[in-house]
């Protein structure tokens, strides 16, 4: 199994990345944002749930994200590994993680930091918002969402650099290039 969490700021690429490597390493692509999305689209029972948090800006509580990613692990029993996007977003889920994948003999390999810079995220998501029309793309909603970043979701990378899996990878540049380091990065898990 090979297990990754793609790490960064809202805008930082991981979307985009998370498609290729799926691609070359036949992973399983688990998008909590994605995953929260389609169940408001859907207007389910967590979708009513969370719609406002999301057009908010604000984090989901950490007991529903956990739940839900756990059901969609559970889902895919023959799966070569995850590529974990936009999760975990706080200790408390990098936690839980760990613990959960213990239970089933597994662990995260390896986390990819995609480093980018605060000005580069507002200019890609105000390009972002003009092709997606996310609510939460917003240039005051966004502000909440790089809140949250650093408020809550910083502290996770502390959590794995403890455990030696953080490799940090340049954000910024030509998507093909990016793809190439983080590949590299994968590679000498
Ligand atoms: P994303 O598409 O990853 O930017 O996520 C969009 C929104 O979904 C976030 O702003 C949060 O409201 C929610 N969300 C996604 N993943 C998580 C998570 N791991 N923990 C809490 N909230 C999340």
């Amino acid at each position: 199994m090979l297990n990754l969490v793609l790490f960064g700021p809202p805008g930082a690429g991981k979307g985009t990345q998370s498609a290729k490597l799926i691609e070359k390493y036949q992973l399983i692509h688990i998008s909590t944002g994605d995953m929260f999305r389609m169940h408001i689209s859907n207007d389910t029972e967590l979708g009513k749930r969370v719609k406002q948090i999301l057009a908010d800006g604000m984090l989901v509580p950490d007991s529903i994200t956990i739940d839900m990613l756990e059901e969609e692990v559970k889902k895919n029993p023959a799966a070569k590994g995850f590529i974990f996007d936009g999760f975990p977003r706080t200790v408390a889920q990098a936690e839980a993680l760990d613990v959960y994948l213990e239970s089933n003999g597994q662990q995260i390999n390896g986390v990819v930091q995609l480093d980018v810079t605060q000005d580069e995220i507002k200019t890609r998501i105000a390009e972002r918002q003009k092709v997606s029309g996310r609510a939460d793309d917003g240039a005051d909603k966004l502000l909440t969402r790089i809140d949250e970043y650093f408020s809550k979701t910083i502290h996770v990378l502390p959590y794995y650099e403890a455990q030696n899996k953080v490799t940090k990878v340049n954000g910024i540049g030509n998507i093909e290039e990016i793809f190439t380091n983080v590949c590299t990065a994968i590679d000498s898990l």
